[in-house]
């Protein structure tokens, strides 16, 4: 293998220079990213090495070494993991596999955030901030059976990649200190840096010292503390800060710790953290489960998707069970009752967890639901063991809620009136949007409490709630609005009556609506759209459509508010004679009004602009 120079793929450069530009202040991680990255490479080996012994090659003695050079001016980490040869090293030290990548940078930039290191932080910048400290990097690494490589890097825009020889398998990641980095050069600041970032790494990380004059010893630097075997008060919150910064590469505190073992059933103990802040690509159909799974202190593999429900993927931390054979594949782990146990008793402890934060620390649950709500709710459609439990800890806004404030569904029950059997919503795109629409005008007036919902998975999620609390869930404009008042009902009845024939006119001239009534959740507005009970709402159309999917044509009906002004104009030019053009202009713009309420396009824009200006300059053709 000739030595070959290769461009690195652009949202490399991009991260590159992010990373090396706005983490400046905070470059000391490099050496938690790069042990971390040691100490997952020294679990993979370890773990193949349990059904593969061959991989040893004789070398079990599982460590991480720091060393530093000081003429030289370079530190290099040292791991006997899994190694690197030229496929792995070229995919993965040269182009960046999380998905998503792209867009995220794209959408930091826009933002104006490329200066904002908590959000290139959330990244998880791992390998790459090596760039910070240095102005050269040099990998030298073998796996096991295969040729050594040696990768470079000056971190401008390529790396060469050719043949090298290293006696044993594992990776050294040298660093040629910048010169404004030259201080990690000193014994006692690498002590600090691994004693502060990597105290909690199982393996030993260790560094040659001098204790006498002449005598070199390896030391080992770090506790390692497997914290999650400690007593739940011996923890410290600092502890925990750092454990969790380690185990889910995260550079913002958890907003929460959940400890626990659990006996009986299965024997385990958890330490799982519940973070602050959403990732970037938490939607990303490859998005991975956060917990670890160590089997006796073992590590035996992450994203294990046995452990937790997709819905609680934003979880991170650590399971150890006591009772899973150590020498397991991967297929047999997906497998287990043992499994199925261990997730059970995992759910229910992070769902009580968040039910007693959204009861005694109500701000710091609000901050959680709006950065995780969203991915919540698809237990309520996933988790039917757990429906009650998750519809207890959604939150909404509506139109009984202060601006930024949310209610929770048993919020809503306790303030509806003992007259009103149904929990009514309104879905939409926006809060604003909402809180100004038509559907409502008559729900204001009576006082009567509507929940918004604006994430897209809310449309989804509305069959299977379902009901609440043995009150059934209605949509504010769909179907009719019970009027339970006996003079409003006579009231309705005679205006019917009224204008009986205005309704069939108006129907005839309206093809696209399934029918015409008149209205009796309307107090402002003229008219409105209102779909059938069981029609997909507006919202759920624009999704379906952004996905290319046919939405089934459902025809609406076309409620009209028989005190509006327009709607007696109405009635008066269609009782007369020779007003059929007029009419017939006057019910198309209606309805199209109807339709810009309901925030959807109007089949002809220009038709109806035509129409509009037509109105608009009658008054000055009197005039004249
Ligand atoms: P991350 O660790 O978040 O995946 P990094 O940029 O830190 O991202 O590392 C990219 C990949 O490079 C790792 O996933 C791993 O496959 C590989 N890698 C990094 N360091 C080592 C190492 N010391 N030994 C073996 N593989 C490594």
């Amino acid at each position: 293998m000739a030595k070959e120079t290769v461009e690195f793929k652009t949202e490399v450069k991009q991260l590159l220079d992010l990373v090396i530009h706005s983490l400046y202040s905070n470059k000391e991680i490099f050496l938690r990213e790069l042990v971390s990255n040691a100490s997952d490479a020294v679990d993979r080996a370890r773990f193949e090495s349990l059904t593969n012994s061959e991989i040893l090659e004789g070398d079990s003695d599982w460590k991480i070494k720091i060393s530093k050079d000081e003429k030289a001016g370079t530190i290099t980490i040292s791991d006997n993991g899994i190694g690197l040869d030229k496929e792995t090293a070229v995919e993965n030290l040269g182009t960046i596999a999380r998905s998503g990548t792209k867009a995220f940078l794209e959408q930091l930039k826009a933002a104006g955030s490329t200066n904002n290191p908590e959000m290139i932080g959330q990244f998880g910048v791992g390998f790459y901030s090596s760039f910070m400290v240095a102005d050269k990097v040099t990998v030298v690494s073998r796996k096991a059976k295969s040729q050594a490589i040696r990768w470079e890097s000056t971190g401008d825009g390529s790396y060469t990649i050719e043949e090298s020889t290293r006696e044993k398998r594992g990776t050294d990641v040298t660093l040629h200190l910048k010169e404004d980095a030259k201080e990690y050069l000193n014994e006692w600041s690498l002590r600090g840096l691994v004693k502060k970032f990597s105290d909690y790494v199982e393996h030993p990380v260790v560094m040659d010292t001098e204790k006498e004059k002449g005598k070199i010893e390896e030391e080992v630097l770090n506790a390692r503390k497997a914290i999650w075997l400690k007593n739940k008060s011996e923890v410290t919150e600092e502890e925990h800060n750092e454990f969790y910064k380690h185990i889910a590469r995260d550079f913002t505190n958890p907003l929460k710790a959940i400890h626990f073992s659990a006996e009986g059933a299965s024997e385990f103990k958890a330490l799982v953290y519940i973070p602050s802040k959403a990732p970037f690509n938490m939607f990303d159909q490859d998005h991975k489960i956060g917990v670890h799974l160590y089997v006796k202190r073992i590590f035996i593999m992450d994203d294990c998707k046995k452990l937790l429900p997709d819905y609680l993927r934003f979880v991170k931390g650590v399971v150890d069970s006591s009772d899973l054979p150590l020498n397991v594949s991967r297929e047999i782990l997906q497998d287990t009752k043992e499994m199925e146990k261990i997730k059970k008793s995992l759910v229910n402890k992070v769902l009580s967890t968040l039910a007693e934060m959204k009861e005694k620390e109500t701000d710091k649950y609000k901050q959680f639901f709006a950065e995780f709500g969203k991915i919540l709710k698809e237990g309520v459609h996933f988790d039917y063991e757990n429906k009650e439990k998750l519809l207890d800890l959604l939150m909404f806004e509506s139109t009984h809620t202060d601006k930024d404030a949310m209610t929770s569904l048993s919020g809503y029950v306790d303030r509806m009136r003992e007259e009103q059997k149904e929990i009514y919503y309104l879905t939409g795109e926006s809060i604003s949007e909402l809180r100004t629409s038509p559907y409502l005008e008559r729900f204001k007036t009576k006082s009567m409490e509507v929940l918004f919902m604006t994430d897209a998975v809310d449309e989804w999620i509305l069959p299977d709630i379902n009901e609440y609390k043995g009150k059934k869930l209605k949509a504010a404009n769909r179907g009719d609005l019970a009027i339970d008042d006996e003079s409003e009902k006579k009231a309705h009845a005679q205006k019917e009556k009224v204008f009986k024939e205005l309704l069939t006119a108006l129907q005839e001239k309206l093809p696209d609506v399934k029918e015409v009534k008149v209205s009796s959740r309307l107090t402002d507005s003229a008219c409105c759209l209102v779909g059938d009970e069981h029609a997909p709402g507006a919202h759920m159309e624009k999704i379906y459509k952004a996905m290319g999917q046919d939405v089934p044509v459902q025809k609406s009906i076309l409620e009209i508010n028989p005190d509006h002004p327009l709607i007696v104009n109405l009635q008066i030019i269609h009782s007369k004679k020779g007003n059929e053009q007029k009419f017939a202009d006057y019910a198309a713009t209606l309805y199209d009004q109807a339709l810009l309420l309901e925030g959807k396009k109007l089949k002809d824009p220009v038709g109806f602009i035509k129409r509009l200006n037509e109105l608009l300059t009658s008054d000055s053709k009197s005039l004249l």
